[in-house]
Formats: C-alpha cells, sequence, structure tokens
C-alpha cells in the first residue's frame, strides 16, 4: 500500500493526525527533500527505510514503491503542503495502476493557507474578491496559453502564485499588463511558517524591488489583490438582518428596542 502525504507547509506541528499516524507505521518512507520538513522523519519507526526524491527520478520512486509492495510493505510518499498543487502525484498513481499497487491521498495544509495564516488575510473579502486563482509562472514546465498571467490579472481577483520567485519582474509586469493597478496591494510570503518565515508586504509596482532588498528568490508566494487592503463588506452570514438555515435575522425596526 502506498500513501500519498501531504506534509503541510512547513512547521512540523502542521502535517494531519492522520498523516503522522501514517509516517509512524511507515516501513519506507519517500520525501521531497527540497521542501518537506526533515524533522517529521523524527517520527519514522527505527527501522523505516528513508529516501530523499530531491535524488531520485520517477522510475527510481516506482521501483521503490514497487519493491516494498512486493514485500507487503507500506509506502508514505510524503509531498510538501498538499499534494494536489504542483505535487507530480498524477504520474506516480497512474503508474501504481499500471501495477495494480494500491494507493490512497492524505490532504494537507498547502502553502497557500499557511501564507494566508502569515498574512492575517481572508482571500475571500466580500465586496472585493470571491475568487483564488492559484497559478504559476512558466518555468521548465509550460503553461497553457489561455491561463497566461495576463488572461488572469484581467480578472482582478485575489491571485497566489507558486514558483515563480525568482522571476519577480516579469511577473510584476505581466500582472500589470493584464489590468491590476499598479498599487494593487501585495505580499511576499518566504517559507510561510517556517521558523524562518518572512512575509513583506508592498505594491504590485513595487514587488520585483521587494523581493531583492529581501533578497527573496524562491520558496516563496506571491499573493495580489485588495483582500491585502483595509475596504471590504461584512459577511451576510453573520448580519443580525440576515435569516440562515440555523439562526432566524432580526427585522431592524427604529421602534423596537435592541
Ligand atoms: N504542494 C505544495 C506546492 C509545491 S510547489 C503546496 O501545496 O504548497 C513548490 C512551491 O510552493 C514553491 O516554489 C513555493 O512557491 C511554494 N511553497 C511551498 N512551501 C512554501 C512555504 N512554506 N512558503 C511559501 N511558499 C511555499
Amino acid at each position: 500500500m502506498v500513501y500519498f502525504v501531504g506534509a503541510g507547509p512547513g512547521a512540523k506541528d502542521l502535517i494531519t493526525v492522520r498523516g503522522l499516524e501514517l509516517i509512524k507505521s511507515a516501513d519506507i518512507v519517500i520525501y521531497a527533500g527540497s521542501l518537506v520538513n526533515p524533522e517529521l522523519l523524527n517520527d519514522c519507526r527505527e527501522d523505516c527505510k528513508i529516501y530523499n526524491s530531491a535524488f531520485m527520478t520517477l522510475k527510481e520512486v516506482i521501483e521503490t514503491m514497487e519493491e516494498a509492495e512486493h514485500k507487503q510493505q507500506m509506502t508514505v510518499r510524503l509531498h510538501t503542503g498538499d499534494p494536489c498543487l504542483y505535487g507530480a502525484i498524477r504520474e506516480q498513481i497512474d503508474m501504481l495502476k499500471e501495477r495494480k499497487i494500491p494507493y490512497e491521498i492524505c490532504p494537507g495544509v498547502s502553502s497557500f493557507c499557511g501564507a494566508a495564516a502569515a498574512l492575517s488575510a481572508e482571500y475571500t473579502l466580500p465586496g472585493i474578491s470571491q475568487s483564488v486563482i492559484i497559478t504559476r509562472m512558466e518555468g521548465r514546465t509550460s503553461v497553457p496559453e489561455k491561463e497566461s498571467i495576463e488572461a488572469f490579472a484581467a480578472h482582478q481577483a485575489t491571485m497566489v502564485i507558486f514558483l515563480s520567485a525568482g522571476m519577480l519582474l516579469e511577473l510584476q509586469q505581466r500582472l500589470l499588463a493584464g489590468g491590476y493597478p499598479e498599487d494593487t496591494k501585495a505580499a511576499i510570503v518566504y517559507k510561510a511558517t517556517w521558523p524562518e518565515e518572512k512575509v513583506c508586504f508592498c505594491k504590485l509596482k513595487e514587488l520585483a524591488k521587494t523581493a531583492e532588498e529581501e533578497n527573496i528568490k524562491k520558496t516563496a508566494l506571491i499573493v495580489i489583490g485588495e483582500v491585502l487592503g483595509d475596504v471590504y463588506e461584512y459577511s451576510r452570514l453573520y448580519d443580525e438582518c440576515f435569516t440562515t438555515e440555523y439562526r432566524k435575522g432580526r427585522m431592524l425596526d427604529e421602534n423596537q428596542p435592541d
């Protein structure tokens, strides 16, 4: 059995209870060494075999899982954040399916959630944005033309940009070209939830300069949007006049005592 486990954004105690239990009972752990907090491996069994996938190819990862399966051993494949985002799990899953090796996925706290916590931000503020666009600049992996930064920027929704901290001048220019005003609120969150976390607020037009001043080149998320500002509307859910499934709203009448 293979478990794909989300390790969380960095802090050792931000893995799920289920994920930690799986690590504790694993015979084999293959972890994404570039970003997974190695302290999570302290909870492995003493006889657990640990592999760092940063040094492995897809073929080697699958062979390791296959060998473990033949010995009826349990493998944990530990991915950073939640495996559903830029985790390259689909290709592993398909290869496991071909080999009839059973698998399951245990979700994790994605770094975009860790970053929101670091920013004290709500990405979906009434009156400002009710959508979050998660995307990246193209690197070695291409991004479909119809998902260009410019096309997404035209919505002026909240945007969280992964894997792009080394290309911030280009990112800034393309976000501006797409339609965000140059004073749009922006933030760079470096290593969210790690002890060395750094949070920088700026305006979109200062994005590249801010990262340069702070010497941030990788392991960062870029958040764009007016949800980082101070103007918004209160939620209707908790409005005293608003009736919900659970609570009857009050008719506000000037003659009615409070
Ligand atoms: N599956 C992961 C993302 C992996 S892609 C998740 O859900 O978070 C790797 C990219 O994620 C990095 O280049 C960086 O942009 C971002 N990232 C991962 N951990 C981070 C953290 N703690 N703080 C800021 N960005 C992080």
